[in-house]
């Protein structure tokens, strides 16, 4: 085929479905990516609503808003937002437990290893500290600080890296409104019905229950846990990861701001399961995810409601999932994004970082009207590559665990886990190394923050970590825990960070 061939097919016409996180975000980027060139309908039913959580990030967020050109503090005032620096896991190496999954860097660099390892050698050698006094982002995290750091001084200590907490449905809001300025056009209603091409079982429009048809050329399923394109049009097949993470149900509530404003969020380990609590300026969000085979949905609700600290704004509301993802995201002319591509539980707030990774993909691997089989092919390889990591990571949470007071911890423990994690847990155990593999979300920073905050401990370090002197090491690690010491005090309170450059009106 040639280019000229190409050029005279191209997709003019893109439908999102949905009006959820997924479709705004969609709609955004498309929007402001393809400039014009194409024309954007987004349908979403607001007698459905959307899905209502979803507010704790990652650092990748940012990449996002600032493709779209979004003021850092406009957007925060905006969805109400906070600053987060890591996740707070309590009890889930053992009850009493409590370590941090904190984003950015731990110490520095030396020579040709990264720092991990020559920390590995001093625990080895009964040297140095806890592996989170070289973390700057938990020690800010611990005194409740924050500022956008981006360096430690004049030293070669990276900044502080950070990702938000913030209000989904303020932030989808938001979003619309940079959407309609770029001629995204938005139409309420149900969808009854999808219409599908004879021939080739491409999809061809949408049935409203208005009677009004919208045809596309590409299809873009945002429509949630439903799947309502890709699975309930085009019978695409979901695999069941709840073998794995057999958490299937949430259930929620927003209380009453306390403070002061943790820069974190915080996953408690239960009975059965895990809480979150998500500090935003004017309320904390706050869920319970179980596993609805060890407790009741009444008994879930009540530890919840029992575990909160400050009262609850609203009824507790459940939510049932099924973890897992679409054995393809991309299906003929449809690509599903957010939950209707797949779940995993948000243990590591990943899904809304999955939906902005599937939204670049299309975006590099953007088809004309042909929809080359090679391209899909390339987006639904890199997807399942993608989830199948970060699925390996949650996972790993709730294998390493010596809990056994419950039947919930006691099946966690002794369940088999996919071989692709079981050789991460060899291969560290046993050597010290943690190889990043391709792309996959998370670094030897995030790993080994896991490892060590729930007990799997290396036998041996990499042997070039012994190419300094035990005193030079002493030294080494000596330097980056004062230079953090030192450092951390002198930032400002995040709530104080807050009130000076983002605090959303009354
Ligand atoms: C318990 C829980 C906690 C979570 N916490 C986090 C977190 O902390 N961090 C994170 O990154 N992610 C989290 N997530 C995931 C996150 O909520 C979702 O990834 C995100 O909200 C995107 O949802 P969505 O847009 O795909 O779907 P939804 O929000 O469900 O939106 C679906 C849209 O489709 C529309 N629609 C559906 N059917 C039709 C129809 N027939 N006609 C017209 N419109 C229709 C609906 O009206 C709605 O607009 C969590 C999810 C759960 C379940």
């Amino acid at each position: 085929m040639t280019t000229a061939q190409i050029s005279a097919d191209p997709v003019t016409r893109i439908v999102i479905i949905g009006g959820g996180t997924a479709g705004w975000m969609a709609a955004s980027v498309l929007s402001k990516a393809l400039a014009g060139r194409v024309s954007i309908q987004l349908i979403e039913s607001d007698a459905i609503g959307t899905v209502g959580v979803g507010e704790a990030t990652i650092p990748q967020i940012r990449l996002i808003n600032h493709y779209l050109g979004l003021d850092e503090n406009a957007f925060l005032k905006h969805c109400k937002g906070t600053f987060k620096l890591g996740v707070q896991f309590n009890n889930w190496g053992r009850i009493g437990d409590s370590y941090m999954h904190a984003f950015g860097d731990l110490g520095l660099p030396l020579g040709p290893l990264s720092f991990p390892h020559y920390w590995l050698r001093a625990q080895q050698e009964g040297v140095g500290g806890d592996l989170w006094n070289y973390s700057l982002n938990y020690q800010t995290a611990m005194q409740g600080r924050f500022s956008r750091l981006e360096k430690v001084g004049t030293s070669h200590l990276g900044g502080i890296k950070y990702a938000f907490h913030f209000d989904a449905g303020l932030y989808a809001r938001y979003l619309r409104a940079g959407c309609e300025k770029r001629g995204v056009s938005r139409t309420e209603g149900r969808i009854v019905k999808t219409n599908l091409r004879g021939t080739d079982g491409f999809i061809e429009s949408v049935t409203l229950e208005s009677g009004a048809t919208i045809a596309g050329d590409l299809f873009v399923d945002c429509s949630g846990f439903r799947g309502l394109l890709i699975e309930q049009a085009l019978k695409t097949g979901y695999e069941d990861w709840s073998h794995w993470l057999p958490c299937n149900r949430a259930v929620t509530v927003a209380s009453e701001p306390t403070g002061p404003m943790r820069p974190y969020t915080q996953a408690t380990a239960r009975q059965s399961g895990w809480q979150w609590r998500i500090p935003l300026q004017h309320r904390v969000g706050n869920g319970h995810v179980y596993s609805a085979a060890h407790i009741s949905d009444d008994e879930a609700a009540h530890q919840l409601l029992q575990n909160l600290e400050s009262p609850a704004l609203s009824d507790p509301k459940t939510l049932r999932f099924k973890t897992g993802r679409r054995q393809q995201a991309w299906n003929r002319n449809c690509v599903a994004l957010g939950l209707a591509a797949g779940f995993m539980e948000p243990l590591e707030s990943t899904s809304i970082h999955l939906i902005q990774s599937g939204i670049s993909r299309l975006v590099s691997l953007f088809p004309d009207r042909h929809f080359d089989p090679s391209l899909i092919d390339h987006y639904n390889r890199q997807t399942q590559f993608e989830y199948e990591r970060v699925r390996d990571f949650l996972i790993l949470h709730f294998k390493a665990t010596q809990r056994r007071d419950t039947a919930f911890w006691q099946t966690c423990a002794n369940m088999d886990i996919p071989h692709s994690l079981q050789e991460k847990i060899d291969l560290f155990s046993t050597t010290g190394r943690i190889i990043r593999e391709g792309e996959e979300l998370f670094t030897e920073m995030g790993w080994i923050q896991v490892f060590t905050g729930q007990h799997i401990k290396a036998q041996r370090h990499h042997p070039l970590a012994d190419n300094i002197t035990q005193s030079q090491l002493t030294e080494f690690l000596g330097n980056i825990e004062k230079l953090i010491t030192h450092t951390v005090p002198s930032l400002p309170r995040h709530a104080d960070f807050i009130t000076h450059n983002c605090r959303a009106a009354a």
